[in-house]
């Protein structure tokens, strides 16, 4: 039986331009991850993937944002209801994550074994030379040559792909329960990407680290999870194991996302793409939110929004073609 490690609970983030105007960028989002698993949230820019996993982590505060309800369950507790200094225990220890631009994460004037070794010592009892040690050995299990080198550099002095292993070794470094890595390969090139991923995969297979992967790429996500959420302006559409949904993808914008994956040896010059974009945060349609880019819309699905239901035992789908 499997053991739930996270629960979010009709999470609701609102971004405010005054104290009575806001916009409502995520929308009653709920869902869970268990202990050990792997749990892709997919959809393109702007369907509020980094949202939640922000809201999540309570890291709105350099933003208009802010959680408005909802309930976020990590190990029993509500994350939502600790106080600073838990969240801060909290990050970087029990809860890791990774971001799309290691630059942007690591501090470009401190050298790598200073920050390794201050994360470490942040969340644990080690001493500073075994903190040091720790640091080089994770460093060395990221696939890192010569770690007591590179622990020497600063982040300037590192390529892409390092500086992503480095915010690898960093994330991991206090055993985690829950990764967040947001966009980690969409930076890098396509090998360095693959290298990276088969390192979270061991990472995760050997530590037994529950992953929230947050990706526009549905590729790295038939790589890497057992479970998929798909998000649509600021909403869940669908939700399902990942072979059931490349399999028999149920909602309109889960199809077009996988109809727009290039096919190896298809034959087909020209992918299809969605028309359209993602609607503005301040301009949501009324009724289905996808309606203005569905080729299925009928008059009610412009007129009252459906909820997500479940399709089969193991699919979640959020349209009035499956309800
Ligand atoms: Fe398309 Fe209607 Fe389904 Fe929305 S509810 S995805 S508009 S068919």
């Amino acid at each position: 039986m499997s053991e739930k490690l996270l629960e979010v609970k009709n999470l609701r983030t609102e971004f405010f331009s005054s104290k009575k105007s806001s916009v409502v960028a995520i929308d009653g989002v709920s869902f869970s991850l268990d202990k050990g698993e792997i749990v892709g949230l997919v959809g393109e820019s702007g369907c509020g993937k980094s949202v939640t996993s922000l809201s999540i982590m309570q890291l709105l505060k350099d933003t208009p944002g802010k959680v408005t309800n909802g309930e976020v369950i990590f190990e029993g507790k509500d994350l939502l209801k600790a106080s600073k200094k838990e969240m801060l225990d909290i990050r970087g220890g029990r809860i890791s994550m990774i971001f799309q631009e290691p630059m942007s994460s690591l501090n470009p004037s401190m050298r790598i074994d200073k920050q390794l070794i201050e994360g470490i010592r942040l969340h644990t009892d080690l001493s500073k030379e075994q903190a040091r040690e720790r640091a080089a050995k994770m460093l060395s299990q990221v696939g890192i040559p010569d770690p007591p080198r590179v622990m020497k550099n600063y982040p300037h002095q590192l390529s892409g792909g390092m500086s992503q292993r480095v915010m690898i070794a960093m994330a991991m470094s206090c055993d985690p329960q829950l990764l967040i890595a947001d966009e980690p390969t969409t930076a890098l090139d396509v090998t360095i990407q693959a290298q990276i991923l088969e390192l979270m995969k061991k990472i995760q297979q050997e530590q037994g680290t529950s992953i929230l992967l947050i990706t526009h790429d549905l590729g790295v996500v038939a790589e890497m999870c057992s479970r998929v959420i798909v998000m649509y302006a600021g909403k869940i559409v669908e939700e399902a194991p990942v072979e059931i949904l490349f399999g028999n993808p149920t909602h309109p914008y889960t199809q077009g996302l996988i109809a727009s994956v290039p096919k190896l040896g298809s034959g087909v010059k020209v992918l299809p793409s969605i028309p359209g974009s993602v609607p503005d945060l301040s301009s949501m349609p009324t009724g289905c939110r996808f309606a203005p880019r569905c080729k299925y819309a009928t008059e009610k699905c412009s007129q009252k929004e459906p909820e997500l239901t479940q399709v089969n035992d193991r699919q979640k789908c959020r349209c009035w073609l499956k309800q």
